[in-house]
């Protein structure tokens, strides 16, 4: 590591992380005057919300209301949903829509139909490019603002603390210091060996959290996408399925409801031992880019299924959080899929992920915007510790042991897999002796009402705990 540079002056905010959550964060805070540093480890245009394909949930169509949009994100989230922090996403989603729209994001017509929604009520942008359409509109405002300055190619290692309270955080290169932290760092689940993820959405943030005192919660729940294609892990969006992909079994028979929640689904995928995807009855005029892939991966949509496979695409758990971002550690605040805000419950209702981090990397923004000054002099910055190094050898064990159907041996053998965020979504695992949503147990196939509401939060070094939260 080289030594650390010389300290700035204290940013207003530090943001951690360049996808949709930190990006909104960090044009919150600074269209409102504030003096903001995004920090990312590697390009600003490097996130997992750049390879977002299906787009953003918001109650926006004539027949559709932000109560029905709440009722489908409960009914998919198994019991387990947070009911406030799901009617703040819902109730949030249109104008956060809006507020796009005024940066510039260019809306497609119409409104897309995914699994789990009772009503057309996806967003897109340029078909099946959403992601990297308004990452792209949101990195080119950061880039010109006044007020945001970007640091590329640095990577958070620590949260630097006073005390109990932060005051910045300490990369590979630089100690920097900040009223208030948002960390913006994404999910984990290329900390699996079949993922949909890009290969550094490895859970980082979650870890750094963590040794900083932070709760972290429902780690085991982690949601398979079905139908990622089987050799490259490519994913073939839920929006085709909305538009009349079906999934066939080697005898070509339909075997499941293509528009069940995601859980359900991969699991019939695995419980028949193989499927493909059959795109003949989509208008592939409408997924120009996907039928683009599918065609470069050496396929034929219009005359023959697509091999697919599930593989780790989202966790639902992470760093604990208030309604507005904020951590258990006084400034320092999270947002983004590397929360758990409790909006996804067990199982995140699809399009809802984009959602999450517009709403609540606002109110992170907004919320931190109010934190103290910092005393000064500050303590001297700690040097950064290493982050743990994500081998095959971790992500195969991850995908053995922690993968699709769990079951106590292979959970206990996790324990062995050498990476913390493994053993800590094996312990919540261990300790939610039932299945639910995106934690499927085959020693306890069944929900257990007992459990409807729980959370499994661990603080420090202690085993998990359930919660119920208001
Ligand atoms: C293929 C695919 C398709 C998807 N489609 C949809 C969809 O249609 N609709 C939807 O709602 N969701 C979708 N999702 C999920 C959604 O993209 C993500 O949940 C969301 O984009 C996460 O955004 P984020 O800002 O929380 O994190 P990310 O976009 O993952 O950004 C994290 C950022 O943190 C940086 N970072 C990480 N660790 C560190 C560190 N230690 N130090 C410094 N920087 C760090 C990363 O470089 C990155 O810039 C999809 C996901 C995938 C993989």
């Amino acid at each position: 590591m080289s030594p650390l540079t010389p300290e700035p002056s204290p940013a207003d905010l530090l943001v951690v992380g360049s996808g949709l959550a930190g990006l909104t964060a960090a044009l919150t805070a600074a269209d409102r005057g504030a003096s903001v540093v995004l920090v990312t480890k590697g390009k600003l245009l490097a996130s997992t919300s750049f390879y977002a394909q299906g787009g953003v949930a918001a109650a926006v169509g004539d027949d559709d209301d932000p109560e029905l949009h709440l009722l489908d994100t409960l009914a998919a989230g198994r019991g387990t949903c947070r009911e406030s922090a799901a009617r703040v996403l819902v109730e949030e989603a249109p104008a956060r829509i809006a507020e796009l729209r005024e940066r510039g994001v260019v809306f497609d017509d119409g409104l897309g139909l995914e699994g789990g929604h009772s009503r057309r009520r996806i967003v897109h942008a340029d078909g099946a490019q959403t992601g990297r359409r308004i990452a792209e509109r949101l990195c080119d405002q950061v880039a010109a603002h006044p007020g945001i300055e970007v640091v590329e190619e640095q990577q958070m290692l620590d949260v630097w603390r006073d005390g109990a309270r932060c005051v910045g955080i300490v990369t590979d290169r630089a100690a920097l210091p900040a009223r208030a932290v948002v960390i913006a760092t994404g999910g984990a689940a290329a900390l699996w060996s079949r993922t949909t993820n890009p290969p550094g959405t490895v859970g980082e943030g979650i870890l750094v959290a963590h040794r900083a005192g932070a709760a972290v919660a429902d780690l085991e729940f982690v949601q398979f996408h079905p139908t990622a294609m089987r050799d490259s892990g490519f994913l073939l969006s839920e929006a085709l399925r909305g538009e009349g992909a079906v999934l066939l079994d080697d005898e070509g028979h339909r075997f499941t409801d293509e528009l069940a929640p995601r859980d359900e689904v991969a699991r019939a995928i695995v419980a028949h031992g193989s499927a493909t995807l059959d795109l003949r009855a989509v208008d592939r005029s409408r997924f120009p880019s996907l039928i683009e892939q599918i065609v470069d991966a050496g396929f034929d949509p219009a005359h023959e299924p697509i091999p697919v496979s599930p593989a780790a695409h989202y966790m639902m758990g992470g760093i604990v959080t208030d309604l507005d971002g904020r951590t258990n550690v006084p400034g320092l605040y999270a947002a983004g899929e590397c929360t758990c805000t409790g909006v996804h419950g067990a199982n995140r209702l699809a399009s809802n992920s984009m959602l999450e981090c517009l709403v609540f990397g606002r109110r992170a923004a907004l919320a931190a915007a109010e934190e103290p000054r910092i005393a000064s002099p500050l303590p001297t910055a700690p040097v950064g510790r290493p982050l743990p190094e994500v081998t095959d050898a971790v992500r195969r064990g991850a995908w053995e042991h922690v993968g699709l159907i769990r079951d106590d041996a292979g959970l206990r053998a996790a324990l062995r897999v050498e990476h913390p965020l493994v053993h800590l979504v094996a312990e919540c695992a261990l300790a939610r002796s039932e299945s639910r949503g995106g934690h499927f147990r085959i020693d306890f196939p069944y929900r257990d009402p007992a459990m409807d509401g729980v959370h499994m939060v661990v603080r420090g070094d202690a085993p998990p705990e359930p919660e119920q939260w208001s």
